[in-house]
Formats: structure tokens, C-alpha cells, sequence
């Protein structure tokens, strides 16, 4: 676990699941199998069309934080079906994820966008998860400690020349494409590996201190009986889950890892 970030994030990424009636029903089960904890933060990242079910479902749940999945490079303008950060931040949300792989796959985000965009949730006051991570093919060829410097460098430029930032309290997403959606998962050692690459890299381009406090969080078929192997990785600090989060059962067990309950 780094030093600034002393609990584990365990982030939930519902993507175009979940509906308004099904948020309620997933937190109607949810709130009752999983209580506050003060050890560890809960974050979802519903539809942007149900963020109202969402925060009003939730009732006085605070402990459930909650973040926008995706915003645009601009503050506002006529961009139909987008929203902002600082609409975002007007919603009463409190993260919002960055270069997650779907939207540099299936919607042509490059690093450059991805560095705006994170610049934009910095400056609307959003705290950002940086997804980063490795095709198959990129895995292969022996071409992961390039792949991840190069996002990250590429990010941290365009987020440099958005002329937002700075952006403290780093936290940052290792999900190798390979094991999203998949059911493979990253062995530990491939993640130990993974994680420590990324450090190694925010020393170089930012500080020691930084590479040391930021969170890097694993992504990639997260599932309850996984969870505590990888949450037992030295430098894993939480976890972001795409499909084990959209049952209630599944992910309340997954928050749970490592508790008395
Ligand atoms: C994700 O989409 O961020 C993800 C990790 O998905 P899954 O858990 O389904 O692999």
C-alpha cells in the first residue's frame, strides 16, 4: 500500500449497464450486504443516466462515492450526447476515470486527449483514475515497460500543455486490455511487475515522493475469489471492476476482502 493513499480503493465501472430501476435495485441489496466501512473507499461510476438514481438511491450512503465515467475536452459547447467535468463536479460527483481502454478502442481517445480530459476533471476539482495498460500483442512482443512509459509520458504531456493541473494524490489504474472482460487475470507477479514498472516510471517524470504516494489500483476480471490475492500484492492499492461489479452479491463480497465484515 503507498504512503498517501493509506486504504485500499475498491472502484466499480459499470459502463452501459444499469439502468435508473436497476441502480436502485442493485443498492436496495447492496447497502444491506455491505455496511460503511472507515478503512477503505467505495467508489461507482454508474451510466451517466443514472448518477440521479444513483446519489438519490443512496440516501445518506455517503461512504459510496460516486464518478463520471467519461467527460469531454471542453468545459461546454455543442457536442451532442457529451457531458463536462464541470458538470460533473456541478452533480455533486467526486472522481471521474481517465483512458479507461474501451474509450481508446472503441472511440479513438489518444494519450493527448486522455491528458485533456484529465486536466479537466483536475480543474473542475475531480479526483481521476489514469487507466493504463498493455495489449495482448503488446504483452507479447516484450513491448510492456514501453507501453506503459509511453501512455503515461504522452498523458502527462497533454495534461501539461491543457495547462490544467497539477494533479497531487496520483491515482492511476494498471488494467492490461488482455484481461478485461476476459476472465484472465493478471497472475500477482505479472502485476507486482506491472505496478512497479509504473512507479518506476512516475519517479523518472515526476518525483520519488509522487511515485511512492500514488495509488495504482488493478483492473482486469476482479472477481470475490481473486480479490484477496491481488489486494495482497505489495504495491496493488484497491482495485477497479467491470463485470463482478454489476451483481450486488459479487461486489459486496470483493469490498469486503481483508475485513471482519
Ligand atoms: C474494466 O472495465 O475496467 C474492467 C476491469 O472490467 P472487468 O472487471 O470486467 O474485466
Amino acid at each position: 500500500m503507498s504512503e498517501a493513499v493509506r486504504q485500499p480503493v475498491l472502484a466499480a465501472n459499470w459502463k452501459m449497464f444499469k439502468g435508473p430501476e436497476a441502480t436502485r435495485a442493485f443498492l436496495d441489496r447492496f447497502m444491506r450486504l455491505y455496511p460503511a466501512h472507515s478503512d477503505r473507499s467505495v467508489v461507482f461510476f454508474p451510466a451517466a443516466i443514472s448518477l440521479s438514481a444513483f446519489l438519490a438511491a443512496r440516501s445518506d450512503r455517503d461512504d459510496l462515492e460516486v464518478g463520471i465515467q467519461d467527460v469531454h475536452t471542453e468545459v461546454e459547447g455543442a457536442y451532442t450526447g457529451a457531458v463536462s467535468a464541470a458538470m460533473a463536479a456541478e452533480a455533486k460527483l467526486g472522481w471521474g476515470l481517465a483512458g479507461h481502454s474501451e474509450r481508446r478502442r472503441d472511440f479513438g481517445d489518444e494519450d493527448a486527449t486522455v491528458g485533456t480530459k484529465l486536466g479537466r476533471l483536475l480543474e473542475a476539482g475531480l479526483r481521476p483514475i489514469l487507466c493504463v495498460g498493455e495489449t495482448l500483442e503488446e504483452r507479447r512482443a516484450g513491448r510492456l515497460e514501453e507501453v506503459l512509459s509511453r501512455q503515461m509520458e504522452s498523458v502527462l504531456d497533454g495534461l501539461a500543455s491543457s495547462g490544467c493541473g497539477p494533479w497531487h494524490d496520483k491515482v492511476l489504474a494498471y488494467e492490461p486490455v488482455w484481461a478485461i472482460g476476459t476472465g484472465e487475470t493478471a497472475t500477482p507477479r505479472d502485476a507486482a511487475e506491472a505496478h512497479g514498472l509504473i512507479r518506476e516510471g512516475l519517479a523518472r517524470r515526476a518525483s520519488d515522493e509522487q511515485a511512492a504516494t500514488a495509488a495504482i489500483l488493478y483492473g482486469g476480471s476482479v472477481k470475490p475469489d481473486n480479490i484477496e490475492a491481488l489486494l495482497a500484492v505489495d504495491g496493488v492499492d484497491g482495485v477497479l471492476v467491470g463485470g463482478a461489479s454489476l451483481d450486488p452479491d459479487s461486489f459486496a463480497q470483493i469490498c469486503l476482502a481483508g475485513s471482519d465484515r
